[in-house]
């Protein structure tokens, strides 16, 4: 879950190829750290301003308050949806207005007032309708309670989502608790979790839901409460998966990860979403154990998932069929499914896990995933979604519809509303994700503009990352005693520069404050000091592992921590014609600093250039000798811009690339 992991998580593993000691720590939550000015910042203002109020009104629409209506007061009227896990659309949903409110008029001025407005609303009659609904027993599931009752309850694990529900209900609940001093949703989900542990406890049946997303929601439920069961309870569902509950069950037991036990597995497999919701899960319950055998087994994990069966972008899940993991290295651009939840997903996981071992190699990967796979799922102003994420879109690409050259390619909503209330929680919950306190001092774990306030330091980060790559921290209060600030050092920057006051950092080998990824830098801190850290930030040609076959021969262009892409718009011929060469040093901001457009267009302000020439049209024969498709030298070549690969479908439809014919 997105919000206060307040676990005092263990040592890191001594054994842990990244991990320095004492960088986990207790992250720091709203009220300790603000986003300020910074993109990270600017996401979370329009969530408020927009996103969350359109969600509001999605989940009105969709009847999903409605459905709980139906319960509380009995009426006749059909569930709406179809889907057993639409309560959850309105438990992200109050996740994130808890976050939101609880900021108050933090980000805005006024103008968004009547979103506020209806958010207050919105949150006030859902957490009525949710009390209203909740049976006799605590049991709450709006699909499986109405008069028209189509299924039992917990007749049906594998698709019935009760379990899954009660997640997203407590962590609704603790975010409204933590947040809103509200705890009204708290004991609706305590009483549900109660009945779940008298359940399925030790004694109790020894089952499992089919969509894992309790496990981390009980763990975190242990975390606010103290109530032991709730842990055991999770401990138990991760334990007991791959047990073969759902050998029979449509798409077969690897979509429910229940093919074999998580500790049994050396890869990711199966619907993407559920594993690395699970894998979050077992991380939670590893740290709360100690368990560093299964902590070390879940990093290998997430390894071989980062190197074999994860997208340039971060995203993951790569068959639409099933919304699955494919083979190792199977890895289509065109059709990646690379879902927006398993992308927050990832996040979820890979958060746990530099909790649970320091590691700084996760957090890269975690960035990697927020600015690309994952921030690609919201449009530029906040209100159409993706679903799936693709790195491709062909010229002639209709998604199965008729074709409609005027069609925005992000939706207002879906069927399926999974992802959009997903990702209002998600960036509602940023803040929690950027900075730890630590037993010596603050590490500072996201690079992003903020201000943060802990025991040892109270700090301005200021800093216009990812775009630029200088990180001024600023010493606004600090303690007496010395004192640890620890910056996040990613990888990419293998040059990175270091002043204190000024005055650069040796950084001399045995003597060396970066490593392992990370700055630490030990003083006795006074108010006004400043930490500046440069990360060069040059366009860069990747290629892609040679055993992917889909993109072998072509380039991505990356800049720190993001993707860049090719679109239509900025491309003199087909994308397909073009071949890539060359790219260019900074941005077109950079380059434009102090004049006018294109440095004013969203879209265009962080492109970079590439230098590309066009490819001979190719002969119609579809397959050709091989030495008839040698590409010729080009003696010239053209300037393309190359946009942030997720802002990319927020101008006309059109084809869009992220890897570019090279050779
Ligand atoms: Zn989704």
């Amino acid at each position: 879950m997105p919000t206060d992991t307040r676990t005092g998580a263990p040592e890191p593993a001594a054994q842990d190829r990244t991990a320095p000691a004492k960088t986990a720590g207790r992250p720091l939550g709203l009220g300790d750290v603000a986003l300020t000015d910074g993109l990270l910042g600017h996401w979370q203002r329009r969530n408020a301003a927009a996103t969350l109020p359109h969600a509001v009104e999605q989940v009105r629409a969709a009847g999903v308050l409605d459905n709980f209506r139906r319960v509380a007061e009995q009426t006749e009227e059909p569930f709406r949806g179809g889907y057993p896990f639409a309560d959850t659309d309105a438990y992200k949903t109050l996740e994130a207005a808890a976050y939101e409110l609880a900021r108050g008029g933090e980000h805005d001025s006024g103008e968004h007032d009547a979103g506020r407005a209806a958010v207050r609303a919105f949150y006030e009659e859902a957490v009525h309708l949710i009390e209203g609904a909740q049976g006799d027993d605590g049991y709450l599931s709006s699909f499986h309670q109405g008069t028209d009752t189509p299924v039992e309850p917990w007749a049906d694990l594998a698709g019935g989502h009760e379990l899954y529900n009660l997640g997203h209900l407590i962590q609704g609940a603790l975010a409204a608790a933590r947040r809103l001093g509200d705890d009204r949703l708290l004991n609706v989900a305590r009483r549900f979790a109660d009945l779940v542990v008298d359940r399925f406890g030790e004694e109790g049946r020894a089952e499992y839901c089919g969509h894992p997303q309790v496990e981390t929601a009980l763990v975190e439920l242990y975390r606010e409460t103290g109530h032991e069961p709730y842990l055991r309870q999770a401990e138990l569902f991760v334990e007991r998966r791959g047990s073969g509950l759902f050998a029979g069950a449509p798409f077969g037991p690897a979509y429910y990860a229940d093919h074999a036990p998580l500790r049994d597995l050396d890869t990711v497999t199966g619907h993407a979403v559920r594993m690395v919701y699970l894998a979050a899960g077992a991380t939670d319950v590893a740290i709360e154990r100690g368990d560093t055998a299964r902590t070390d087994h879940l990093l290998r994990l997430w390894d071989d998932m980062v190197r074999t069966k994860s997208y340039v972008t971060g995203g993951i899940g790569s068959r639409h069929s099933d919304e699955a993991f494919g083979d190792r290295y199977e890895l289509p651009s065109e059709r990646a499914y690379a879902e927006t939840c398993a992308a927050i997903g990832t996040m979820q996981w890979g958060w746990r896990l530099f909790l649970a071992t320091g590691s700084a190699a996760v957090l890269d990967h975690v960035e990697r995933v927020l600015y690309n796979g994952f921030a690609a799922g919201v449009s530029l102003e906040g209100t159409r979604f993706f679903y799936d994420n693709p790195l491709q879109r062909r010229p002639d690409h209709t998604d199965g519809r008729p074709a409609d050259p005027a069609e925005p390619l992000r939706r207002r909503w879906f069927g399926c509303a999974c992802c959009p209330p997903n990702a209002a929680r998600w960036i509602s919950g940023l803040q929690d994700h950027v900075a730890l306190e630590t037993p010596d001092g603050l590490t500072v774990a996201l690079l992003t503009a903020c201000r943060i306030r802990s025991a040892a330091l109270t700090v301005d980060v200021v800093t216009d990352y990812p775009w630029d790559g200088r990180v001024t921290v600023r010493v606004l209060a600090a303690r007496d005693e010395p004192a640890t600030l620890t910056l996040r050092v990613p990888a990419w920057a293998t040059t990175p520069r270091v002043t204190v006051d000024g005055a650069p950092i040796a950084g001399e080998p045995g003597d060396s404050e970066i490593s392992h990824g990370w700055l630490r830098l030990t003083r006795a801190w006074r108010p006004g000091q400043e930490v500046v850290l440069d990360l060069p930030m040059r366009p860069t040609l990747v290629v892609s592992h040679p055993a992917v076959d889909a993109t072998r021969g072509a380039v991505a262009v990356v800049r720190g921590p993001v993707v860049h892409c090719l679109e239509r718009a900025d491309s003199p011929a087909p994308l397909d014609e073009l071949v890539v060469h060359t790219v260019g040093a900074g941005t077109v901001s950079e380059r434009t600093a102090g004049g006018d457009s294109p440095s004013d267009d969203p879209v265009l302000r962080h492109a970079v250039t590439a230098h590309v020439s066009r490819r001979p049209a190719p002969s119609d024969d579809p397959y050709p000798a091989a030495d008839r498709t040698d590409p010729p030298t080009p003696s010239t070549t053209t300037p393309v811009a190359l946009v942030p690969y997720h802002l990319w479908a927020n101008r006309e439809p059109g084809a869009m690339r992220v890897w570019l014919r090279h050779t």
